[in-house]
């Protein structure tokens, strides 16, 4: 369930528009805008080499430089823009394998002003995340875990629209919109996502699913198809319910990946989902994970790089705790939020929790589908369940203004209580077995 990048919700900010005598709102952006560009992909040899123009929008402040991080194995080998003065690169960092890129602007760009920094970058890449990524001839899997295209390591918002190449072999998918085919494809993704991921193999087997107002395409690698059969049913039923609890999903494609990486972590974006299922394994976790992602697609509003991250986390955890109450019954929902209250036992609080603590994943999902049982036990089961369409209906992405419809939904006491209950150390006594 790692989830290095969520959807990044739009920013917007006041902007004086020129030749208006008042400020308006509007959606203004800013960082890294869109790629453009060429990739090509040598599987067999573990080569990339990438021709990009990267559009920057400099933030509210102005910028003199900009910072993307770059897979170490790739060397650039030109890079330029109008107002570039040149870049310099630091040391990679031993985690992540990227190094940064700074690129120094001949005088600083003002605010909202563009620059198109093209880029070429080639070489071997033998270091990418294992966890997550692969780059091999049976499968290629790319995410900015990688770092095999430059990027910001916070608040992403970007588009896409590459030409990739890549033995005629293959087949290539990603979260994009996908063309083409016979080694030349292309993928595109105009609407603002956080990462460009992409797939390719020799073979795999595709189905495609419709629910209600999702289009529902997996993708599997060497998966028996009487698993693959299950996957599709639970992508299609816990959708369904979703759906029905919550409204409709914001997103209408969904890729759903059955990865042959060995004991990695799955991920989600808008629209894709990895999940890394090493065969003959029995799939439940999986399954529960898949119910997880799914739900990521009614939350994901709020920052991922922040504690209120809890608000993507906790509500996808406890919706597909939720979804496994209403298919598999009572009994299932209470083992699965047992294993959560002993993983939340003595954990700091929800409210301002550091990202990089130890404690903070177990804190954000763990404690947080905890917190959210404590919730629905407090407010009812139905007028919880409304409480989660409003979030949704009203695009909540903070957590204060979840309190603020807390407030409007129950009242201002129970608004008090669950603040003090994000904000609470003591350990909280398990009462899961309790029925409305
Ligand atoms: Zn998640």
């Amino acid at each position: 369930m790692r989830s290095l990048a969520r959807a990044v919700g739009i920013r917007c900010a006041f902007v004086l528009l020129i030749g208006l005598a008042l400020g308006s709102c509007r959606q203004a952006m800013a960082g890294v805008l869109s790629y453009r560009g060429k990739i090509t992909l040598h599987p067999s040899t573990a080569e990339l080499a990438e021709a990009l123009t990267i559009q920057f929008a400099a933030p509210a402040q102005g910028a003199d430089h900009l910072d993307l991080y770059l897979n170490r194995d790739l060397a650039i080998s030109s890079l330029s823009c109008r107002s570039c003065l040149g870049h310099e690169e630091g040391p990679a960092n031993a985690r992540t394998d990227a190094r940064p890129i700074i690129i120094k602007f001949r005088q600083p760009l003002r605010p909202g002003e563009i620059a198109d920094i093209h880029l070429q970058a080639h070489g071997k890449l033998t270091d990418v995340s294992p966890d997550t990524n692969s780059f091999s001839s049976p499968w290629v899997e790319l995410s900015i875990d990688s770092g095999w295209y430059p990027y910001e390591p916070e608040a992403r918002d970007l588009r896409f629209d590459l030409q990739v190449k890549i033995d005629p072999g293959y087949q290539l998918a990603g979260n994009g919109k996908v063309s083409g085919g016979n080694g030349t494809w292309r993928l595109v993704q105009k609407d603002a996502t956080s990462d460009i991921d992409l797939i390719a193999a020799p073979a795999w087997t595709a189905s495609e699913l419709r629910v209600q107002a999702l289009n529902i395409r997996m993708i599997a690698v060497n998966v028996p198809p009487v698993t693959v059969q299950r996957f599709a049913q639970q992508a299609s039923s816990s959708a369904r319910t979703y759906s029905e609890w919550f409204g409709q999903a914001a997103a209408r494609d969904l890729t759903i990946v059955l990865s042959p990486r060995q004991g990695g972590s799955s991920y989600s974006r808008p629209g894709y989902v990895s999940l890394a299922y090493s065969p003959p394994a029995e799939p439940d976790g999986l399954l529960f994970t898949l119910a997880h992602e799914l739900a990521h697609f009614w939350w994901s509003r709020a920052p991922s790089w922040s504690w209120e991250n809890w608000l993507n986390e906790a509500f996808a955890e406890y919706s597909a705790l939720m979804y496994i109450r209403k298919s598999q019954g009572e009994a299932a929902f209470r083992g699965l939020m047992l294993q959560r209250v002993q993983r939340a036992r003595n954990q700091p609080p929800i409210w301002g929790v550091d990202r990089n603590s130890r404690a903070y994943a177990r804190v954000i999902y763990a404690k947080g589908a905890v917190r959210l049982l404590q919730l629905e036990q407090m407010v009812g089961q139905e007028q919880f369940r409304q409480l989660l369409a409003a979030l949704v209906r009203r695009h909540i992405d903070t957590t204060q203004d979840f309190l603020d419809e807390l407030q409007a939904e129950s009242s201002p006491e129970m608004r008090m209580r669950f603040e003090r209950l994000l904000k609470d150390r003591r350990p909280w006594r398990a009462r899961p077995a309790r029925r409305q």
